[in-house]
């Protein structure tokens, strides 16, 4: 510490220092408002987007992703399916048993494991060979207690939470990695074919039958329980919608038009981007430290993997700034990604009158002690002001969804518009959840909210791959014979 930065100290008293963090804090919530009118530009700017991405490929900043998928399930599949959930911070394997129509889901198991963090900035090998031996490990278990039938082939719904411009229903090509993942060697690989080459390696017979995005999985198995299933929305790690869309209104389909002339698109709205969003000095910092400068941005500002990193930047520079916590900056406090987003809900939703939980947060993940429960208090409302912003956000980008397929005014027939909902961050943070509902609420307005509902879709995504996998298997038997 400089001999200028002493002086300063002195000189700030304590009543200096309190008003320059308010001052701060002010700043922030002004920089990070999101009046009505501001989401309803969002939400146009988004609809702007989704027809330019239809237009042609790379005509936005929404790859809007063809998936292949034309058909969602109708209920009739039956048999038994593996599919593989990787995407986040965890990873899934699970099998299911199809009982066909009316039989619904008969068996369903799974195993999770968390992806090393190595393994996330590794090589391809290595992560692709992690996989398939959990799922080796999976398999073998499984089949000691369900057997199975010799000489059937086994199908595997692939669920890759990750852009990926496909190629058919079980090929695809990463375009670039996001979240926390950052390997150079799988960009513009097959990664169908590149989990098929770990599975051989690791001696497991297994056939990918489809490959799926998040979105589109949660889709598929939102669909299977809810007919008037429409729209995924995923919000946890990352963030990202898909719809079904009519293929007459994808200028760049050049493919055979689908027999149910509908057509799932994976939107990759994470990548979404406007000059009418609110982006804040902590932002644009953040991003470009990030893994993935200048992408992602819509991402970055609602998702979990970052809301909490940006609450710790605010509180960082109220340290540096307005000495906030005493003199010396708390060391864990310059730590990214130390502050998670599920340690900022919980402080959030503290509701004990002396601020219990946010006392303990502190002390336990930044060493910081002694906090006044004023102090306590103005944490919580950064939290808040986050939170309500990624909220507000993502409720805007739903309803640009809704305005484009025009689910936003009230149908004659009374058509009604559920959305199937998954990720932690929507699952878990309460606030978040509340204010992201209510806000499409706002948006939409009484006579329409009616006919909007949310649906949380517990682990459809790897369910949802099952389902496509157990549709798309017979595809692939009748093509090939
Ligand atoms: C990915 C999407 C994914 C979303 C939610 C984003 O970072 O680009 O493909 O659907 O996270 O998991
Ligand atoms: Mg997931």
């Amino acid at each position: 510490v400089g001999v200028a930065a002493v002086v300063v100290r002195q000189r700030m008293k304590s009543s200096g220092r309190w008003a320059r963090a308010v001052a701060i804090v002010k700043e922030f919530e002004e920089k990070c408002g999101t009046p009505e009118a501001k989401l309803v530009q969002i939400a146009d700017a988004m609809t702007v987007e989704m027809h330019a991405g239809l237009a042609s490929e790379g005509g936005s900043k929404l790859k809007m992703l063809i998936s292949y998928v034309d058909n969602l399930p109708t209920g009739e599949e039956e048999g038994v399916f593996y599919a593989l959930d990787l995407g986040g911070t965890n990873f899934r394997v699970l099998r299911v048993q199809l009982g066909g129509k009316e039989g619904g889901i008969v068996h369903q198991e799974f195993a999770e494991a968390s992806i090393p963090p190595a393994l996330m900035c590794g090589t391809s090998d290595a992560l692709f060979d992690y996989i398939a031996e959990k799922l080796a490990n999976f398999v073998a278990e499984e089949e000691q207690i369900f057997h199975q039938p010799p000489g059937k082939q086994r199908e595997l719904g692939f669920t890759f939470s990750f852009p990926v411009m496909q190629t058919s229903i079980n090929s695809g090509t990463l375009m670039r990695w996001t979240k926390g993942f950052s390997i150079d060697d799988t960009v513009g690989q097959d990664v169908v074919v590149e989990l098929t080459k770990a599975l051989k390696r690791k001696g497991v017979e297994m056939r990918v039958a489809a490959l799926v995005n998040d979105t589109i999985g949660t889709l598929a198995g939102g669909r299977y329980t809810h007919n008037d299933v429409s729209i995924a929305v995923i919000l946890g790690t990352g963030t990202n919608a898909a719809y079904v869309e009519r293929a007459q209104a994808i200028p760049k389909w050049h493919g055979p038009l689908p027999k149910s002339g509908e057509m799932v698109i994976n939107m990759e709205w994470g990548n979404f981007r406007s000059s009418h969003l609110p982006i804040t000095d902590y932002d644009h910092a953040l991003d470009v430290e990030s893994l993935n400068p200048g992408e992602q941005i819509f991402e970055k500002l609602t998702s979990g993997m970052y809301l909490g990193e940006i609450v710790r930047r605010v509180l960082l520079r109220m340290a540096e700034e307005a000495f906030f916590f005493g003199d010396e900056v708390p060391p864990k406090l310059k730590i990214p990604f130390i502050l998670r987003t599920p340690e900022m809900s919980a402080m959030h939703q503290d509701t004990s009158s002396d601020l219990r939980v946010v006392d303990e947060k502190l002390k336990n993940i930044l060493e910081i002690s002694n906090t006044s429960l004023k102090k306590r208090r103005v944490v919580v409302e950064l939290c808040n002001i986050a939170a309500t912003r990624g909220a507000r956000l993502a409720a805007a980008g739903i309803f640009g969804v809704l305005k484009k397929t025009g689910r936003d005014i009230p149908k004659e027939g009374g058509e009604k518009t559920v959305i199937a909902m998954d990720g932690g961050l929507y699952e878990h943070y309460t606030e978040y959840r509340k204010c992201l509902e209510n806000t499409v609420g706002e948006l939409i307005g009484d006579e329409s909210s009616s006919a909007i509902t949310f649906e949380h879709s517990n682990d459809g995504s790897g369910i949802g791959a099952a389902l496509l996998a157990a549709s798309h298997s017979l595809y692939l038997d009748d093509t090939s014979s």
